[in-house]
Parts: C-alpha cells; structure tokens; sequence
C-alpha cells in the first residue's frame, strides 16, 4: 500500500474537475465527490477549472471554495478548451493520486474507488473504459467508435479503444504529463505514451446529470484532429500513397488509351475525360496542402511558445 500524507497539508487524491458553463451540475458533483471520497478514509482535494464560464459557475466555485477548503478553484481569464483545462487542474494539483472526472456527472464520482483500488494494486495509470453510454445520439455513439478505432490503427501509440479522459494517474505521470507542454492536448493519448503500468475498469458512461455538451462538432473535429496530428504521420504519407497510384494509374492509362485510338475507338475523346481527371487531381493536391497546413500550422503554435492558459484567480499554494 502506497503511504498516506494525512499528517501534511499535502491531500492524497486530487480530483479535477474541468468546467464550462455547469452551475446546474456543480452542487450535485461536489455532494457526490465528497461522499464517495470521504468514504475512502484518505485525505483529498477537488480542483474545479473554470474554463471561461458565463453561466454563474463560477461564483458558485469560489463560494464552494470558501466554504471547503477542500475545493480548490483555478480560474481561466477565458475559453481554453477541455483538454487545456485538464492540463491546469493537473498542474494545481497536489496529490499522490490524480483523477481527471468529467463535472456533467457522466463519469460517475463512485466509480473512483475503483481506480483507487487498481492504483493501490501499484498501477500508475488507471483508465476507466466505457463498455455503456445512456443517453448519447447514434451520430456521436458512430463518431466516437470510428474515431477511437481511426487513432488506434494509425498511431503508434496503444491507445486503450473506448476510454476517455476520466482516469487515475499516479504523481508520476502527472509530473511527465506537465513537462509535456505541447499545445494542442490530447492527453489519454499523451498518458498512454508515457507508458508504466496501465490497466483499464469498465463502468457505463451515464447520462448527463443536466445542461447540454459542451462539445459541438467543430470542437469534436477540432480534438480529433489534434489527436491524429499529433500521434500520427499517416496524413502526411497519404499524399505519397496517393500520388504513387494516381501516378501508376496514368502509366496504365497510356497505353490502353493508344491501343483504343489505332483500334479506331473514339473513347476519352473530348473535354469531359480532361476536365475530370484535372479536377480530380487538383482536389488531391489542395487537400495534400491542407493536411501540410494543418500541421504547420501546429508547428507555428508551438514555435510562438505563449503559456498554455491564463489564470485569473487561483489558490496560492
Ligand atoms: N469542458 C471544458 N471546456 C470546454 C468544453 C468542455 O472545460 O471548452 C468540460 C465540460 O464542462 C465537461 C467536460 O469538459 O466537464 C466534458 O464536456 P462535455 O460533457 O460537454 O463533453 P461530452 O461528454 O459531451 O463529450
Ligand atoms: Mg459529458
């Protein structure tokens, strides 16, 4: 069994809560986060990122956090983005154990114990993988399967199919996880990388407790893409591969096209045939261009340096 900081102000398990725009979820996650960690006999802390919030979230974090010390509330000077948010509480958080939960109460608090008990076994990352999901649209339940398969066929990462980001990660990682400071986050990928022992728990992924996702589809294609580019070449090899066959198709063509006109066929005479196989191979090139954007792009983010986020207002320690 790990040791216990119970005697310091250092808490053992630090749960991070990212949070954008869910006054309606707060008081129910932080009732079911005390419960269940307060029946774990540890000390903990709950570090609630607000990322740009307008809906009072806010207010209710900080007067949480004047009533609980317990409740630490790292506050962003705007919208981050999910992935940012996480890295924040992980950086402001003390414990031994950290538990990246979702604040829409999806992934169930009483579930932690759970992780807590495989952590306490010594694995240093523990993923929780979705085997249920209540109350999501087909579109997304799709979405999210093809794309969990997508990245695990084209990384070289072992990226756990079906898990999110709800998970216990050792200090260890933590520490790791924090020198990564690349900007466009994905950060089951990013745990994964870094290796140790890994192992997943099963729970159904409930409905939302209440409000609507904070996860539209520009930002589904926004994060998916993050996490292709940043775990994978394969898009940059795409133009090659479709460049060879486009190429070896046109030596094929060649000839079939010669043997027609001495057999005196009129076939691929005209404008249509030129005018298509441009078009098409125009189309090819502005996407091969498009995908070496999309990641120079990226390296032009990373080249300007800026921190990851802004704090507004955050605990002192
Ligand atoms: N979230 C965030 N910043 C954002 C979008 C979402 O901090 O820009 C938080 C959100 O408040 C929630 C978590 O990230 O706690 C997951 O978001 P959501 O439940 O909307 O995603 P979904 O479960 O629908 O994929
Ligand atoms: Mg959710």
């Amino acid at each position: 069994m790990k040791p216990s900081n119970q005697s310091t102000n250092i808490p053992t398990f630090s749960i991070i809560a990212p949070i954008y725009n869910e006054a309606k979820n707060i008081p129910e996650l932080y009732r079911r986060v005390s419960e269940v960690m307060n029946s774990s006999g540890e000390s903990w802390e709950l570090v609630m990122v607000d990322d740009g919030s307008s809906d009072g979230s806010t207010d209710l974090m900080r007067e949480l956090g004047a009533e609980d010390s317990r409740v630490r509330p790292v506050i962003f000077a705007r919208n981050f983005g999910h992935q940012i948010a996480v890295t924040a509480g992980m950086d402001y958080s003390r414990g031994e154990a950290v538990v990246v939960i979702d604040a829409d109460l999806q992934d169930p608090p009483e579930v932690i114990l759970e992780l807590i008990a495989k952590w306490r076994e010594g694995y240093e990352v523990v993923y929780a993988v979705r085997t249920e999901r209540e109350g999501e649209s087909w579109f997304k339940l799709f979405t999210a399967s093809v794309f969990y398969r997508l990245i695990q066929r084209i990384t070289d990462v072992d990226i756990p199919l079906d898990t999110g980001d709800f998970r216990l990660v050792d200090r260890k990682v933590v520490d790791i996880m924090g020198q990564m400071r690349e900007r466009h986050r994905f950060l089951r990928g990013m745990s994964s990388w870094i290796g140790f022992k890994q192992i997943g728990v099963e729970y159904e992924r409930a409905e939302r407790f209440a409000g609507e996702t904070k996860y539209p589809l520009r930002k589904m294609i926004k994060f998916a893409s993050d996490a292709i580019t940043g775990f994978s070449y394969f898009p940059l090899q795409l133009a090659t591969y479709i460049g060879f066959v486009a190429a070896g198709f046109s030596c094929l063509a060649i000839p079939v096209v010669i043997a027609l006109r001495l057999a005196g066929s009129r076939a691929f005479y005209g404008q249509a045939s030129t005018l298509i196989a441009v078009l098409f191979l125009g189309g090819v090139q502005l996407i091969s261009l498009g995908i070496l954007g999309e990641y120079i792009g990226r390296l032009y983010d990373e080249a300007k340096g800026r921190p990851l986020y802004v704090v507004w207002d955050a605990p002192e320690e």
